[in-house]
C-alpha cells in the first residue's frame, strides 16, 4: 500500500511497541514519544524531531514512498520506518547510550557529528543509508536488529556490522540497560 491511513499506523505501532519492549528499549521517557500521522512529506518516508520535542510523525503521503511504488528508489515498509525513527527517539531521550567511547568505536564517529565518517562499503554497512552519517547508521543497524530479534541474517555477517550490531546487545544487557532505566526514568 502507497499510503498510511491511521488504522495501519496504529497496528503497525502496535507491533513495533512490543518488539522494543521485549528487547528492552523502553522505559518511562520512552513513552513520552508522541507519534503522528501527517497528511504529506516530499522528500521523506517519514522523520523525528532529534534534540526538540522527540516525536515521530509519518507522513499518510509520501513521495519516496510513491516512488518506490513505481521501483525508481528501495521502498520502506511502515513497521521499519517505525523501528529506525524509535533509535532516533531511543538516543534523543537516552543520549548517554550513544554519547560515549562504545558508540564511537562501534559507529566509527560520534553520534551527532552530522556528516559521513566513511563512504558506503557493503562489508562496513547494512545499507547506503547507514553510511550517510553515525546517526543514520546506528538507527538503520537498530531497525534490522529489532526486527530480527538481533538474529541478523548471515550476509549481513560481516565483521564490522557485527561490531555495530553488538552495540545493542550490550545496550540492552541487564547491567547497562538497567542501570541507565533507573537513572532516567526518575529524572524525566
Ligand atoms: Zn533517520
Amino acid at each position: 500500500m502507497w499510503f498510511v491511513t491511521l488504522p495501519r499506523l496504529t497496528r503497525d505501532h502496535r507491533h513495533v511497541l512490543g518488539e522494543l519492549e521485549g528487547l528492552g528499549f523502553w522505559s518511562d521517557a520512552m513513552s513520552q514519544v508522541q507519534v503522528w500521522l501527517r497528511p504529506f512529506a516530499a522528500g521523506c518516508f517519514g522523520w523525528q524531531d532529534y534534540g526538540s520535542t522527540g516525536d515521530i510523525h509519518v507522513p499518510a503521503v509520501a513521495g519516496p514512498r510513491i516512488l518506490a511504488k513505481f521501483g525508481f528508489i528501495e521502498g520502506c515498509s511502515l513497521r521499519q520506518l517505525l523501528r529506525h525513527e524509535w533509535a532516533h527517539a531511543l538516543a534523543h531521550h537516552h543520549h548517554e547510550l550513544v554519547a560515549n567511547r562504545d558508540f564511537r568505536q562501534s559507529f566509527d564517529g560520534s553520534h551527532d557529528c552530522g556528516r559521513a565518517v566513511r563512504s558506503y562499503c557493503p562489508t562496513w554497512h547494512i545499507s547506503p543509508y547507514a553510511s550517510t552519517e553515525p546517526m543514520e547508521d546506528f538507527a538503520q543497524n537498530f531497525m534490522h536488529y529489532v526486527r530480527h530479534k538481533g538474529h541478523i541474517a548471515g550476509h549481513w555477517r560481516t565483521k564490522f556490522i557485527q561490531k555495530r550490531l553488538g552495540f545493542y546487545t550490550f545496550t540492552t544487557s541487564e547491567a547497562a540497560w538497567h542501570l541507565n532505566h533507573l537513572s532516567f526514568s526518575g529524572g524525566l
